[in-house]
C-alpha cells in the first residue's frame, strides 16, 4: 500500500498545527512548528491566506488525513462507507479511522507515532486475537484482544513509546495491561474520545458538493 514518504514536519507546517508524526520529537524544542510556525515554500513566511469556505473545508479534510497517515484515495473509501452507515456521517468517519489497527497501537501506547505503529503492524509483531496482522488499515471490533507477540516484546522502540506513553491517556475504548503487553477493545470509539481539534462536520460538507 503506498504511503507519503517526503518531510512529515512540512504536513504539520503546512497545516499550523503539531500533527505528531515524528513520535519522541514532536514533544521537543526540536519540533518544526516550535521553530518555524509558517506554511512551507519560498513565500511562507511572508503569506498565510485567510481562508474562508471551500479553503477551510479543504485544509480541514487534509489535516484528518495526515493525522491518521492516509492517502487521498483511501480516505474517500473511510468517507463513502461512513455516508452509508447508520448514524452521523462525521463521527462514523472518525471512529473508523480510531480503528485502524495502526491507530490502535498507536493508542495503546505501543508506539511513539502513527507511523511507527504502522511500521510495527507492517513488520508482523501485532496479533489480533492470538493471530499475527499485518495489514494497518484492520479495522479492530470491541471485543479483540491487541497484543505483541512474544519475540517482539523486548523491542527497544516498544519499551521506549511504553515510557513515553505515560503522558499519554488511554482513550475510554481501549484497556491495557502493560505486564503482558496486551489491550483490548471494550466498546467503539466514541467522538469525545477523539481528543484532538477537528471539525468533521467540515469533511463532510467538502465531500457533499
Ligand atoms: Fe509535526 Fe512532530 Fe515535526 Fe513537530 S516534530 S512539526 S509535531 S511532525
Amino acid at each position: 500500500m503506498a504511503r507519503y514518504r517526503d518531510a512529515v514536519c512540512r504536513l504539520c507546517r503546512r497545516e499550523g498545527i503539531k500533527l505528531f508524526l515524528k513520535g519522541q520529537r514532536c514533544l521537543t524544542d526540536k519540533c518544526a512548528i516550535e521553530k518555524r510556525n509558517f506554511p512551507p515554500g519560498q513565500h511562507g513566511k511572508s503569506r498565510r491566506p485567510k481562508l474562508i469556505g471551500y479553503g477551510l473545508q479543504l485544509r480541514e479534510k487534509q489535516k484528518v488525513r495526515r493525522l491518521y497517515g492516509i492517502l487521498e484515495d483511501q480516505f474517500r473509501i473511510y468517507f463513502e462507507k461512513a455516508a452509508r452507515a447508520k448514524g452521523i456521517t462525521g463521527e462514523n468517519l472518525l471512529s473508523m479511522l480510531e480503528r485502524r489497527l495502526d491507530n490502535t497501537v498507536y493508542r495503546l501506547g505501543l508506539a511513539t507515532s502513527r507511523a511507527e505503529a504502522r511500521q510495527l503492524v507492517r513488520h508482523s509483531h501485532i496479533l489480533v486475537n492470538g493471530r499475527k496482522v499485518n495489514i494497518p488499515s484492520f479495522q479492530v471490533a470491541p471485543g479483540q484482544e491487541i497484543a505483541v507477540k512474544e519475540g517482539s516484546r523486548q523491542l527497544a522502540s516498544i519499551q521506549r513509546a511504553l515510557d513515553l506513553a505515560g503522558n499519554r491517556s488511554l482513550p475510554s475504548w481501549l484497556e491495557f495491561d502493560r505486564e503482558q503487553m496486551k489491550g483490548r477493545v471494550t466498546s467503539f470509539p466514541k467522538r469525545e474520545d477523539v481528543n484532538f481539534p477537528i471539525q468533521e462536520q467540515m469533511i463532510v460538507e467538502l465531500y457533499s458538493k
